[in-house]
């Protein structure tokens, strides 16, 4: 028997990628590397009305961007290709036709306004759960209510059928889930769910279960919105004999809004003004566009941390955890059964710790490439100081260059705030007095502070009360990065240069 761990994620191509869809990718991920298994990814395209061209495109492309590349897929092909449910039909009959030979499932020929007239009766009935089951099937037009003859007319004349599992009268069906525990059903709860629909397409249930066992699927990690559906694949895979390779069942819990009113939807996320697919997005319907955590400015490493964390943790104070780290630390046991509240300010504490942890000549290509699309000059020498300089303030590193512009550009607006309270004629001379003083001097900022200290004693004025004077004319702000550091970027000249027109400029 194999007994190689094998995970898939087995999504459907109806729009962008989820947040959501991405953390049951991530877990699968985990899992698979954490046990030396395979991760494979399946296209769920049966049904073909919700189809979305380009969504499949847009799952490579955003699995690629976080680094959580599946080792099957329809574009890498597999032991167990095709990957893309669409080309597997063939596969699919052939379980339908044994599941009808074996008595477990039928033919039904009921019409859509028969089905909407049993759905009318039950409901004025007052029956709790008006479905096609074992208590009303035999009130409908299928293989088990009519006569043979008259079914094999109909089978023979071409009249449209779908096929539909016979779920057992008085049966318990249980699942143990790896995150739940025993979930148990009766099978009177459960409807005649369709396996085949008149196209000759399985439905979601069969092809998912068929698939799942012919990739030799070991544990099958999905959102909780598919746990209704699990007791309907349990009886598939008891009918089909395949119940002693049945994949084990993991159902991650629901990822709610911040608030923690709801499930998190692109709604939601759109009004707090967040992102909810990993890439930029245009739906091809309507021509929306959605912006994606890649081009907000999330890094990689930071989004992935944080969906570990949204519905796991390590058991340890530790929070920040590179992909291989998760690996080494993931396990389902550890995974929470209550949903989980999207933190976008975790989230962003997330991309400030990744930013942090970058080396300045890593984040220094990031602001060469904003520099020069502003047409600003900026060595490689100057991006790495900007990097080290502003690394520590910024949550984005979209955020580099406005944060960074008063290095490239000289102020022409200053602080009012700080030019009411610090600024008068007196500070004024104390600035042209430093711009002489710096002119005549080895350069530094260590040195202009010094010199600055030296002006302020022979007036009598304390050092704090001229710093941030110096600050504000030469940065036009308040407040920032240390400003020793900023001088010694901007050189003797171009400080002297800043000095002597703020002189002239803040009256
Ligand atoms: N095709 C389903 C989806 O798009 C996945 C269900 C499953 O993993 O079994 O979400």
């Amino acid at each position: 028997m194999n007994n190689k761990v094998r995970v898939r994620f087995a999504q459907s191509p109806t729009g962008a990628l989820h947040i959501g869809g991405v953390r049951t990718a991530l877990y699968n991920y985990l899992f698979a590397k954490k046990h030396g298994g395979d991760f494979l990814l399946r296209i769920e395209d049966t049904d073909q009305t919700r189809f979305v061209p380009g969504a499949e495109e847009y799952i490579r492309k955003s699995l690629h961007w976080l680094g959580i590349n599946p080792v099957e897929s329809p574009w890498d092909g597999g032991e167990s290709a095709p990957y893309r449910q669409s080309e597997r039909k063939p596969m699919y009959k052939q379980y339908a036709q044994q599941l009808i030979d074996s008595g477990f499932a039928y033919y039904a020929f009921d019409t859509p306004k028969e089905l909407e007239e049993m759905r009318e009766r039950l409901t004025e009935a007052r029956v709790v759960n008006p479905q096609y089951s074992v208590i009303t099937r035999l009130t409908m037009k299928n293989s088990l209510s009519l006569s043979k003859e008259v079914v094999d007319a109909k089978l023979a004349s071409g009249e449209p059928y779908v096929i539909r599992l016979k779920v057992p009268k008085k049966e318990e069906v249980r699942l143990n889930d790896m995150i739940r525990g025993w979930v148990k059903v009766l099978s009177s709860d459960i409807d005649d769910k369709i396996l085949m629909k008149s196209d000759g397409m399985p439905t979601y249930h069969l092809a998912n279960v068929v698939d799942d066992h012919l990739m030799k699927i070991t544990h099958v990690i999905r959102g909780e919105e598919w746990l209704p559906s699990a007791p309907c694949h349990v009886l598939l895979y008891k009918f089909l004999g395949w119940e002693s390779t049945m994949p084990q069942f993991a159902h991650l819990p629901l990822i709610l809004k911040p608030d923690g009113n709801g499930k998190l939807s692109k709604r939601s996320a759109d009004q707090l003004g967040f992102p909810i697919f990993p890439i930029d997005w245009t739906e091809p319907s309507t021509n929306d566009f959605s912006n994606g955590f890649k081009e907000k400015g999330y890094l990689p490493d930071a989004l992935l941390n944080f969906l570990a964390f949204l519905g796991w943790n390590p058991g340890t104070e530790q929070e920040l955890f590179q992909l291989d780290e998760l690996v080494e630390a993931f396990s389902i046991e550890r995974i929470n059964k209550a949903g989980t509240k999207f933190d976008i300010d975790k989230l962003n504490w997330f991309n400030q710790q990744y930013i942090k942890s970058k080396t300045n000549e890593e984040l220094s290509k990031e602001i060469l490439i904003q520099t020069k699309e502003a047409k600003i000059d900026c060595s490689e020498n100057q991006a790495i100081k900007v990097a080290g300089l502003f690394k520590e303030r910024i949550t984005f590193p979209t955020q580099f260059l406005e944060k960074a512009l008063f290095l490239f550009q000289s102020p022409t607006i200053y602080d009012e705030q700080v030019v009411k309270k610090k600024w008068n004629p007196e500070i004024a001379e104390v600035m042209e007095e430093l711009a002489i003083k710096i002119s005549e001097t080895d350069f530094s900022g260590e040195v202009v502070k010094e010199l600055l200290q030296q002006i302020a004693e022979s007036k009598g004025m304390n050092l704090g009360k001229v710093m941030q004077p110096l600050r504000m004319a030469i940065t036009g702000d308040g407040n920032g990065p240390e400003l020793v550091d900023i001088l010694d970027f901007l050189g003797k000249e171009e400080v002297v240069n800043r000095l002597n027109k703020a002189v002239l400029l803040i009256v």
